[in-house]
């Protein structure tokens, strides 16, 4: 494929696919792009500790190849002003692994949001946001050790759709005298009105995904969230559909928490899922008070939203959590944080969330070792409380180090391992 403004580094092989498995190459091309605001302090120092990871697990015989794509402000630059070039999107395809920082979305001009544009373009369908703690990592929570889950959300239908329209409007209008009269509906003149798809194929393919990293993890069981009890045939649905899957694809498996009562008399047997489903809101309240019960979530799109900030928060708050959002073959991982522009190019912010993204990342690619090594030089880090100031702020005793500096004391450790 020929670029215009994107150039793919010389020595790098890409990455493909066989028989639906990704073959990475001891030479891979990843892309990555900056972001706004913050996104350049962070990528930065990020790229400088995936490598010496890297380094150090296979002493040169392995090495990541950097291509630098644009979205966002540094792509209006390079593209006249074109936020969201289609050529990136081809790149992210044709690499089929990059790491994101967080974007701007402008306001006004009638701009969508840019990550909601990616996901949508690529169709990446579900959003991966494990949420594990780090010992010395200030939490709220009395055991934050208990904390060890990873969300699967659905990323690409429920409100998130955008059909939507605005009290007044003539569209609006004919929608309400459509629900009113043809359909029986009730509800209050001048409403603003939204529509919320959710398809057993959106449910399946995200569920499917959820069971199968439990297998893949050695996991105990997958926790379908819904509101079904009041949306039944959307989030109802996704539930039902949910057990499908389990059932009809994973029945091997997989057992229900009925049968596990039922049949095992609450005892998990050995080399069994157990498949249970709760409530979104009851789920807040479990993820505080008995987090140790759950290992997947997986969810519809806009409880996944709310729950991955929540969860996040147990165990250091969107600054340190990482994220991913992935298709069937492609994958973009990505810092769960927006662009926090008053610290723009201040060297000051907590690049965790995307180098623990970045660690996703060289798991996802089976590049285990290295990813091992960051996450057991990472509590060492945080153990000497040489942190930037957001976890500092929340320590007794530390030294505030910056964005680059942080990177520095993994790297030391890195080395040193
Ligand atoms: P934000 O950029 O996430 O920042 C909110 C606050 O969170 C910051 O002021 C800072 O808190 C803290 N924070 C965020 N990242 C941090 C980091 N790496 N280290 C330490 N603290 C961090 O949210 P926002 O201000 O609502 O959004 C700003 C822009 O980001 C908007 O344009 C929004 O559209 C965009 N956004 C993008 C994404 C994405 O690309 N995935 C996600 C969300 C928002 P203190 O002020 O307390 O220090």
């Amino acid at each position: 494929m020929n670029y215009q403004n994107i150039s793919l580094p010389e020595g790098g092989s890409k990455i493909t696919i066989e028989n639906d498995n990704l073959v990475v190459p001891d030479n891979p091309i990843l892309g990555y792009v900056e972001g706004d605001g913050i996104g350049h302090d962070i990528t930065q120092a990020s790229l400088r500790v995936w490598d010496a990871a890297i380094e150090k697990a296979y002493a040169g015989k392995r090495k990541v190849h950097w291509c630098e794509l644009f979205m966002g402000e540094k792509a209006a630059g390079v593209y006249d002003g074109d936020y969201f070039p289609a050529e990136t999107l081809d790149a992210m395809k044709d690499l089929l692994v990059s790491i994101k920082g967080p974007l701007t979305t402008p306001i006004g001009g009638g701009f969508r949001s840019l990550n909601v544009s990616l996901r949508q373009e690529l169709d990446l369908y579900a959003c991966i946001r494990p949420v594990k703690y780090f010992e010395g990592v200030p939490s709220p929570m009395i055991r934050p050790e208990e904390v060890d889950i990873v969300i699967f959300r659905e990323n690409t239908e429920d409100v998130y759709c955008g059909i939507e329209y605005e009290a007044g409007s003539a569209e609006n209008e004919k929608l309400a005298k459509f629900l009113r009269e043809e359909m029986g509906a009730e509800f209050f003149e001048g409403a603003g009105l939204g529509i919320k798809p959710i398809s057993a194929i959106g449910t399946k393919r995200l569920v499917r995904k959820a069971i199968q990293h439990a297998i893949d993890q050695n996991l105990a069981n997958v926790t379908f969230v819904h509101k079904g009890n009041i949306m039944k045939f959307t989030e109802g649905a996704f539930r039902n559909w949910a057990y499908e899957v389990g059932k009809e694809e994973f029945g091997e498996v997989t057992i229900t928490e009925d049968e596990l009562w039922d049949d095992y008399d609450g005892k998990q047997p050995e080399g069994k899922i157990v498949l249970k489903d709760r409530i979104a809101d009851i789920m807040f309240q479990l993820l505080q008070l008995r987090p140790a019960e759950f290992d997947v979530l997986a969810t519809s799109n806009l409880n996944g939203d709310y729950l991955s900030d929540a969860a996040a928060a147990e165990v250091g708050g969107i600054g340190i959590a990482p994220g991913a959002n992935i298709a069937d073959h492609i994958a973009v991982f990505e810092a769960t944080h927006g662009t926090a522009p008053k610290y723009t190019n201040q060297n000051k912010v907590n690049p965790s969330s995307l180098m623990l993204s970045g660690v996703m990342m060289l798991e996802y690619i089976g590049w285990q070792e290295a990813a091992d090594l960051i996450h057991a030089v990472y509590p060492q880090v945080i153990a000497d409380k040489t942190v930037t100031y957001d976890f500092a702020r929340l320590m007794d005793n530390a030294t505030t180090v910056s964005t680059s500096e942080f990177a520095d004391k993994l790297i030391e450790k890195i080395q040193a391992a």
